[in-house]
């Protein structure tokens, strides 16, 4: 008889397999599921932590996949990014996110403009149709450049050259926003953020889920005093993810961050709900 070790390495071998087989399967479905039309967008408000109202959104990216249903970006973005794929695919999404955006100040009287934030990958900013292209669909779809932001994270921008910094730079004379997203994860020179086009720090997770008690950690609550002070000081405005609490809003909000998002607020959603919610804001 086989020992339980010897079990426990074939299923766990079985496991590995099926993955293998599975990101094989979706590598190789990516292309016709972009001409299906089997992704879809899902918005998460941004709001101001001051008086909570809606500043803009964030677009998420899922695929509908006909057998495995909703998968997120997570499990896809790494394979379109491996075979080239997330280049049309980020365009699409650029595109829809750009339109969704103009729907909403057009149906959003007085209120403000609403903005869109859209997540770029390492394999869009080396592409050399990434200015044109973007001017291309503000212009077709008639959206301001200061509408919309670009979030590029941190790690891909670590030790960017001037090569690399060229095109973020044109796009953000144009007025688009750039904003350094996961920004704590990378390890970045701090004075590294002076050379470099962005105008907000999108501050990780990780310093959120420190806020989770109230008073929070004094040491945490230092670091994050520290950064929002430096990004202040840059001109830079700071954005913070993953606020689930609203001890975690009250405290992030006491330690000057501008802008937040988390399930505290809302989760990602259909457009139409991000759309009530800005409504019931611009009322209330
Ligand atoms: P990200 O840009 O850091 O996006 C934030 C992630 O945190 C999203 O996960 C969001 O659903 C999740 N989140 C928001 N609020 C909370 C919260 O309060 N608590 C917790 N625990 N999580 C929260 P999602 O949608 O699974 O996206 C994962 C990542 O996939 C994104 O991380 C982004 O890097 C990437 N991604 C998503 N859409 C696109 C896209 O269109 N293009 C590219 N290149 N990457 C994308
Ligand atoms: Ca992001
Ligand atoms: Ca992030
Ligand atoms: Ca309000």
């Amino acid at each position: 008889a086989k020992s339980a070790g010897g079990n426990r390495y074939e299923l766990a071998d079985a496991e590995a397999d099926a993955r293998a087989i599975t990101r094989h399967g979706l590598t190789t479905a990516l292309p016709a599921a972009l001409d299906r039309g089997e992704f879809f967008i899902e918005y998460q408000p941004l709001v101001h932590l001051g008086d909570g109202s809606v500043h803009g959104a964030e677009a998420l990216v899922r695929w509908l996949h006909p057998q495995h249903g909703v998968l997120g970006p997570d499990r896809f973005i790494p394979l379109a990014e491996h075979t080239g794929l997330i280049v049309p695919l980020g365009r699409w999404v650029l595109e829809q996110s750009v339109r969704q955006a103009r729907e909403w100040q057009e149906r959003h009287s007085g209120a403000g403009p609403l903005r869109i934030n859209v997540n770029l990958s390492p394999c869009q900013l080396t592409h050399p149709g990434l200015v044109s292209d973007t001017v291309d669909i503000l212009e077709r779809v008639g959206l301001e450049p200061d509408s919309l932001c670009l979030e590029v994270t941190e790690s891909a921008l670590i030790g960017a050259d001037d090569d690399l910094l060229k095109p973020l730079r044109r796009l953000a004379e144009m007025g688009v926003d750039i904003a350094l997203d996961d920004f704590g994860t990378g390890y970045s020179n701090l004075a590294n953020l002076r050379r470099l086009p962005v105008s907000i720090l999108k501050l990780d997770r990780s310093f959120t889920q420190g806020m989770q008690q109230f008073p929070a950690d004094p040491v945490d609550l230092k670091i994050v005093e520290g950064i929002v002070s430096l990004a202040h000081s840059l001109d830079l405005a700071v954005t913070v993810e993953g606020v689930e609490t609203g001890a975690q809003a009250e405290q992030l909000r006491l330690l000057g961050c501008d802008t937040a998002q988390g399930w505290y607020y809302a989760r990602p959603g259909p457009p139409d709900r991000l759309h009530d919610l800005a409504l019931i804001d611009a009322t209330g």
